[in-house]
């Protein structure tokens, strides 16, 4: 997606460890004209498959997702961190491993919000090592619900989780995929076709 990887070369900051910085329009400050076209895109790449619900992660999956979801016209879920309170009712909980924060924690979703046999888009703002995509996966399969597609706004190409989820079958969608990325030069590397 042109517009979203000008953004990312305008605005993106290298760190050092692979991470890419956009909190000026994604993770911190949210740039909600530039969403609304995310989901735009998404809509255009899912065009042929129903969804009945988005699946995403706290915190930062959320934002984007709330905005994508308005384009498929379904409500948005979002998998909890730790345990909650306000919570009730039979849960589906996986681990999952955090890349940013190199540490391994609880996630949770209330089953009653992923129903058998429903159709689930998962939604992401990123993709590094796909610890994160891969437990939302885990948490639909446990429900016996559907993974139509994996939606990610920024996929790392050159870390593992795009090609452990496309080995699995899934259908993955990266509106752009980083395949470099050098934190002395600061400069981004796209993949062609994302
Ligand atoms: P994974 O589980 O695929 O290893 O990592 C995905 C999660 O880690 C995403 O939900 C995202 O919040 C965070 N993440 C991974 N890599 C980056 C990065 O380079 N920049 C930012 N801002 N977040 C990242």
């Amino acid at each position: 997606m042109e517009l979203l990887k000008e953004r990312i070369r305008k605005d993106g900051i290298i760190k050092p460890g692979n991470v890419l910085k956009v909190d000026n329009f994604l993770n911190h400050q949210m740039d909600i004209q530039l969403f609304n076209e995310i989901g735009k895109e998404f809509k255009r790449r899912f065009a042929d498959v129903k969804v009945d619900r988005i699946l995403t992660i706290e915190a930062s999956g959320i934002g984007i997702a709330a905005v994508v979801a308005q384009y498929f016209d379904c409500p948005v879920v979002f998998a909890k961190k730790s345990q909650s309170i306000n919570l009730d009712g039979t849960m589906l909980s996986t681990q999952i491993e955090s890349f940013t924060h190199k540490r391994t924690y609880e996630v949770i979703v209330a089953s009653r919000f992923i129903k058998p046999g429903e159709n689930i888009l998962v939604i992401d703002d990123f993709m590094a090592n796909g610890c994160a995509a891969l437990g939302l996966v885990q948490l639909i399969h446990d429900a016996h619900a559907n993974v139509v597609g994996i939606g990610i706004v920024i996929e790392k190409g050159f870390q593992q989780g795009g090609a452990k989820l496309r080995e699995q079958g899934l259908r993955v969608e990266s509106l752009a995929i980083v395949d470099a990325m050098d934190a002395d030069a600061q400069t981004i590397t796209f993949r062609e076709d994302s």
